[in-house]
């Protein structure tokens, strides 16, 4: 079985894990090893997932696709037959964690046609194939978990890759995905055109609650693992220079799709970038609300007190903007502006953050983490960031101890970047080693292995 057959393209295959063993019909094997193979970690430096500060000199040992044990260097012998795999100087962490992503976009970038032209022009099959290239460059950057928010118009395109991903068939993330989120009539892409010609949408629309609860049904039913709405879609800056966001759904609408959701005892993540949609996405019970761009006080002591997640997504706002003198250029900037303070906010009042990037919303050859350095530039410390991205992450999917950490019983899930990233950060853009399940999908590590 050919385990890890695109292993030659991301790096050195520096362990017996993940030889190949060609087979002229077998599929790629699920990257899941047998459970009687033992592997242990070397780690000079490891960052937990969850404490404080990083532990030096730590060995992790493996079992099949889990983390069996954390403990000192030298303490105990390998067991027998166990892979030893030194890490040298590099810092070891959990595998990371991004809490918004859309394998189905490739940026929206206006000269190769935006966003329309994806839903247009593409053939649903060459949408799947570059997704397909899109979940591998989220594995070899290190992130080992994505929630993906929703396919921008290809339906039910990501339960088909993740099934391939979970079946070995191509490599990537564990996904939860979201499938073809839900907003109203006039609340989502595509627009504009003719009123006579009909173009496909971007989003299931809906209309009431009985529809609201049907296309949760339909989503759910189909495989979605999270329900994706959009609680506000256009934006612009009024006469007295504040952002304003047309707001979608009304409460109603949102409650019968949350009720239906958490039935399934599944969440909601809302889009919502300020004012009434936002306020409605928390009245109505979302569980996460992606981007926040403008969030009241009020707001944010309603999202503390609910319990609400904020996946910010800071980065991708600072993309493409649009001339200073235009409406849409002076949105662009608004956005950007708002959300900062936003963050800090929201930061200091306690309100849970995720990791969340909207890559896909830019193209998959930039590098998925320099979210990071954005948090730290709006408060958080490296390690909150890091954290943002790796157990805080695993708690807003509901994984808590199995993902986002470096402990007993978790995922063997984990990465190693050559130089400090409580130093800077950015070193989390250059990750040289990534494990996922217990199987070595990346090493371009010069020290490592044996
Ligand atoms: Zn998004």
């Amino acid at each position: 079985m050919r385990r890890q057959a695109f292993i030659g393209v991301l790096g050195l295959c520096l362990t017996r894990l993940c030889l190949a063993q060609e087979s002229a019909i077998a599929p790629i094997a699920p990257g899941t090893p047998a459970a009687s193979h033992s592997v242990v970690v070397r780690a000079r430096a490891l960052i937990d997932g969850t404490s404080a500060q990083p532990r030096a000199n730590q060995e992790i040992l493996i079992s099949g696709d889990r983390i069996t044990a954390v403990y000192a260097a030298g303490t105990r012998p390998p067991p027998p037959g166990a892979e030893v795999l030194d890490l040298g100087s590099a810092t070891v962490l959990p595998g990371l964690i991004d809490c918004h992503t859309h394998i189905f976009l490739q940026g929206e970038v206006p000269a190769a046609g935006g966003y329309d032209i994806q839903l247009l022009k593409f053939p649903a099959s060459y949408r799947a194939a570059r997704a397909v290239v899109a979940v591998r460059r989220a594995l070899e950057q290190g992130f080992t978990t994505i929630r993906d928010v929703e396919t921008e118009g290809a339906g039910y395109g990501d339960v088909g890759i993740r099934q391939a991903i979970d079946e070995g068939y191509i490599p990537g993330p564990r996904m939860f995905v979201s499938t073809r989120a839900i907003s109203t009539t006039g609340g989502y892409n595509l627009e504009g055109y003719a009123p006579e010609i009909v173009v496909p949408k971007g989003a299931q629309l809906i209309d009431g609650p009985v529809e609201a609860r049907k296309a949760a049904r339909e989503q759910l039913d189909h495989g979605a693992d999270w329900i994706k709405v959009y609680m506000t879609h256009r934006s612009w800056v009024d006469e007295q220079g504040a952002l304003v966001s047309q707001p979608t759904l009304t409460v109603e609408e949102l409650k019968a799709i949350v009720d239906e959701t958490h039935g399934w005892r599944k969440k909601v993540a809302c889009h919502a970038y300020n004012g009434i949609g936002l306020q409605r996405a928390l009245d109505g019970g979302c569980d996460s609300i992606e981007h926040g761009l403008e969030l009241t006080d009020a707001q944010i002591a309603q999202m503390v007190k609910q319990g609400t997640w904020l996946v910010p997504t800071l980065a991708v706002y600072y993309y493409d903007h649009d001339p200073p003198d235009t409406p849409t250029g002076k949105r662009d900037r608004k956005r950007v502006e708002v959300h900062g303070i936003s963050f800090q906010k929201a930061l200091r009042a306690g309100v849970r953050i995720a990791f969340g990037t909207d890559v896909g919303g830019f193209v998959w050859t930039d590098p998925i983490a320099q979210e990071f350095a954005r948090m730290v530039e709006f408060g958080m410390t490296p390690m909150q960031a890091i954290q943002s991205a790796t157990s805080r992450a695993a708690e807003l999917l509901g994984e808590r101890g199995r993902l986002g950490v470096v402990a007993p019983g978790a995922y063997a899930d984990l990465i190693a970047v050559a130089s400090d990233p409580l130093a800077d950060v950015n070193a989390l853009k250059n990750v040289a080693f990534v494990m996922k399940n217990g199987v070595v999908v990346r090493s371009a590590l010069a020290s490592a292995g044996k």
